[in-house]
């Protein structure tokens, strides 16, 4: 039987719906969340990254601020910006997005961020209220990884769940999220013995390593979520450039019951949930109750 495909697009569709409702009830309120994002240099990646959040936040009528500082900026410097951001009322959540430039001491700078509107969830403070089962806001990629695998199993509790990767951004947050989830948890990467019989025992499997298509469709067990993170760009057609995940799609989707394809899985959830973070640290900021979504 063929898998269930998991589209991130239209479930994001979904949560934006139920953002917007959100926004429109803070705004009656006299609230109106803020995002700032600091785009440092002019990495082409990054700043299609930075656009696409900034247009979402236009779109759901959230106020964003982009600050664009030159690739030759220091560390004091960035600190300084980050202290005005974390000082200022109408901004809820502030993003830096990584990488930063090689003079930049990138950790000083995540560790500046308010933990109040550390909305990408890295700031020790979120790590550590993560792993304790604290409320915490937690990084949006990985956040959107368990929201994709509830929309196929409304408890995830007694499941068996593989990790592929232990990135602090994203392996070891999803493993955090679905121990929260009740599952019993496997964090694989590349020491691990016997990869492909480790993923077997996966009923939610979730691949982050970069490496492209690296999971393959017999490393599945039948019925099983998939989850694939990766985003990788591999030469296509006539060495066409296209993207492709972690995972071996037409492989896997063989014989999973559910799995997300890339493009058009993980990613679009990543912007969604930057959002809902947004949303959340207003609330939290302004005495207000949590959304409920
Ligand atoms: P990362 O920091 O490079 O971490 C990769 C992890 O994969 C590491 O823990 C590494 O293990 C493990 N790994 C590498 N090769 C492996 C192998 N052969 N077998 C088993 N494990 C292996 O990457 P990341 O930042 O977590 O990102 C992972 C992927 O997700 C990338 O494709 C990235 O583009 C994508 N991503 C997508 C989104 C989105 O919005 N969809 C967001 C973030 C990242 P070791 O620790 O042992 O080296």
């Amino acid at each position: 039987m063929a898998a269930r495909i998991l589209s991130g697009n239209a479930i994001r569709d979904q949560i934006y719906g139920e953002l917007a409702g959100e926004i429109a009830s803070l705004g009656a309120a006299g609230v109106r969340p803020g995002l700032a994002a600091v785009l440092v240099g002019d990495n082409p990646a990054s700043k299609l990254y930075v656009n696409s959040k900034i247009a979402a936040c236009g779109k759901l009528g959230l106020a964003s601020f982009m600050l664009t500082p030159p690739a030759s900026i220091t560390t004091d410097e960035l600190l300084a910006l980050v202290d005005g951001l974390n000082k200022r009322d109408d901004v809820d959540g502030i993003l830096v997005q990584m990488p930063l430039p090689p003079q930049v001491d990138a950790k000083k700078i995540l560790d500046a961020v308010d933990p109040a509107k550390d909305v990408d969830g890295f700031h020790p403070i979120n790590v550590g209220r993560l792993a304790s089962g604290l409320p915490a806001l937690v990084p949006c990629t990985p956040l959107g990884c368990v929201m994709l695998a509830k929309t196929v199993h409304a408890s995830l509790t007694g499941f068996d769940a593989v990790v592929v990767g232990r990135s602090n951004i994203v392996g070891k947050p999803v493993a955090q999220l679905l121990l929260a989830e009740n599952c019993t948890v496997t964090i694989a990467h590349s020491k691990t013995r016997d990869l492909p019989a480790v993923c077997r025992r996966a009923d939610l499997l979730v691949a982050a390593t970069g490496r492209p298509e690296m999971v393959r469709g017999d490393w599945i067990k039948p019925g099983a979520t998939v989850i694939d993170v990766g985003i990788n760009r591999v030469a296509g057609e006539a060495g066409k450039p296209k993207l492709v995940g972690d995972v071996a799609y037409d492989e896997a989707a063989a014989v999973a019951g559910a799995i997300t394809p890339v493009p058009g899985g993980v990613g679009p959830m990543t912007i969604a949930c930057l959002l809902l973070n947004t949303l959340r640290a207003t609330c939290a900021q302004n005495g207000l109750a949590e959304p409920a979504i």
